[in-house]
């Protein structure tokens, strides 16, 4: 992966900066050794890394817009980190750059029951949004598999999903509002406490923006009942193709389960290893969960388990009581720590139509053998967002290219079949230079003319999301305008 060239007319004023920094911020809130910045060098695509210049961690709104108008002023890139736990390496600092890190803005400052909605400081992990309103029956609905850690800052950026997706949404669907703070240090807001706030939908085009735009700060999400009972099904299938037809069918027949997740062969047997979980040593596994009221689940399992049986499964196992309900998630939940324990691993995220499940799978196959790399797959099969893990030795030269290039081709097939690039994860680095395959240079030009609304210096998150050669010469172009 091609890294951006750094400023070094930047890098040469660092002394300059940090100084600045230390005088808008409170003590300890700066950090400057390299021995320390490398803490924030990478995010979870840990294959890249590079130490930025510093690292700020504000605790208000202000504090944000402060640092935001000094790197302004001084032509400093910015690179805004929740928790650090992009797999797509959105959160990667370039070496001219002042990581601006949301972790210490953690605090819940409204809650709302009778408007359905809670108020927090971006930093807040994405579990504890939850966590300050269980007690009270509530839930916030998006579960991203890292929703211990990652926080609602980078959810919002990359608009993550989660297993449970499939019936509440993704994060778009669950925002209400947004405090963001631009390049320049203007604090805006944008939407409110409501589903539809008037005017154009600009928490739309934030919500995904991969820092591109604006650092959110703030954030009003919506906050849902739980449901009365929830109740998931194990079911084992002798061939890959048989299981994502039986996904494909249970759409069709118009029942919403809350989440079905598909997990191959080689994952199976990665996290029965890892969790203990009971799993049976099949082709393919799916669990489908419904919730609802006692009678609903039975209405809704009825038709499932009728659609599953069609398929010959080889296991049909409902759970019975929490205990195995947890059981049956337990190995799911694993199931990328599972994968990181026997191998490393390049975790892939495309989006695909429901209906392409069977053959898409069967090209991941082949294409793991035409590259001789390993593939398992684990992904949230109800709305196509697939997630093929490729496995390959980092110790071994050139294995770490040969992933890139077999993950390209299969994201170019996730595209082909009418699919798109990313279902979750976001572009980062990791597919930048894939963005021509999806969109050609209108479009792209499109999106880079919203960019230059928002950031005209191209002084945020740079060298993600768009083609490196197509951003930085954009960047350039805006230097030399000043
Ligand atoms: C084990 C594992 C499982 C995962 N499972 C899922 C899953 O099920 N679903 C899913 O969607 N993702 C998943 N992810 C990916 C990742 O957790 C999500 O992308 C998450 O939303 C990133 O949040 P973060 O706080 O760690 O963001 P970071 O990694 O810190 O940053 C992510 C992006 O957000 C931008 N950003 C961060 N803070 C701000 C801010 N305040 N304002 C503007 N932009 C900002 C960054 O610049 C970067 O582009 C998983 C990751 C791991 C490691």
């Amino acid at each position: 992966m091609e890294m951006p060239v750094p400023n070094a007319d930047v890098i040469a004023r660092k002394a300059q900066l940090v100084d600045g920094l230390a005088r808008i911020l409170p003590a300890g809130a700066v950090i400057s050794e390299v021995s320390e910045t490398r803490a924030y060098e990478c995010d979870a695509l840990t294959a890249y890394r590079c130490p930025p210049l510093a690292v700020v961690l504000p605790r208000t709104t202000q504090e944000v817009s402060a640092v935001l108008k000094l790197c302004h002023a001084m032509g400093v890139p910015v690179v805004p980190r929740g928790s650090g736990t992009s797999l797509a390496g959105g959160a990667l600092p370039t070496a001219d750059s002042v990581v601006l890190g949301v972790a210490r803005m953690n605090d819940v400052l409204e809650t709302d029951y009778d408007n359905r909605f809670i108020r927090v400081q971006t930093g807040r992990t994405n579990l504890s949004v939850t966590g300050a309103v269980e007690q009270d029956d509530f839930f916030y609905a998006p579960d991203p598999s890292s929703q211990l850690a990652c926080a609602i800052a980078g959810n919002i950026a990359m608009n993550s999903g989660g297993a449970h997706c499939l019936k509440y949404g993704v994060t778009t669907n669950n925002l209400l509002g947004v405090t963001v703070v631009l390049m320049d240090g203007t604090v805006t807001e944008i939407g409110g406490a409501f589903l539809d706030s008037g005017g154009l939908d600009l928490l739309g085009l934030i919500c995904g923006s991969e820092g591109q735009l604006g650092v959110v700060t703030e954030a009003t999400l919506r906050i849902l009942r739980k449901p009365e009972g929830a109740r998931p099904v194990l079911m084992g299938f002798d061939s890959n193709e048989v299981a994502g037809a039986c996904v494909s069918d249970i759409i069709k027949a118009g029942v919403l389960p809350v989440a079905i997740e598909f997990m191959d062969r080689p994952c199976i047997e990665a996290c029965e290893a890892f969790a203990k979980a009971g799993y049976p040593m099949c082709e393919a596994l799916l669990i489908v969960e419904v919730e609802g009221s006692a009678d609903e689940i039975d209405e809704q399992l009825a038709v499932i388990l009728d659609i599953a049986r069609r398929h010959n499964p080889v296991e049909l196992r409902e759970a019975k009581d929490a205990d195995e309900a947890g059981r049956i998630w337990l190995g799911r939940k694993s199931a990328f720590g599972a994968m990181g324990q026997i191998n490393d691993y390049m975790c892939l995220d495309g989006t695909i139509p429901v209906t392409a499940l069977p053959h898409v799978l069967k090209r991941i196959g082949e294409l793991g053998k035409q590259y001789g790399l390993g593939v398992a797959n684990v992904f949230h099969a109800g709305d196509g967002n697939m997630h093929p893990l490729i496995l390959f030795d980092a110790n071994k030269p050139g294995d770490l290219e040969l992933c890139e290039a077999m993950g390209a081709d299969v994201l170019r097939l996730c595209v082909e079949v009418g699919g798109c690039l990313t279902g979750e994860h976001g572009v980062g680095i990791e597919k930048r230079d894939l963005m021509v395959d999806q969109f050609d240079p209108a479009d792209l030009e499109a999106q880079m003319a919203v960019k230059d609304v928002f950031d005209p210096n191209w002084l945020l998150n740079p060298a993600k999301v768009f083609p490196l050669a197509v951003s930085q010469s954009r960047r350039h172009v805006a230097l030399a305008a000043e």
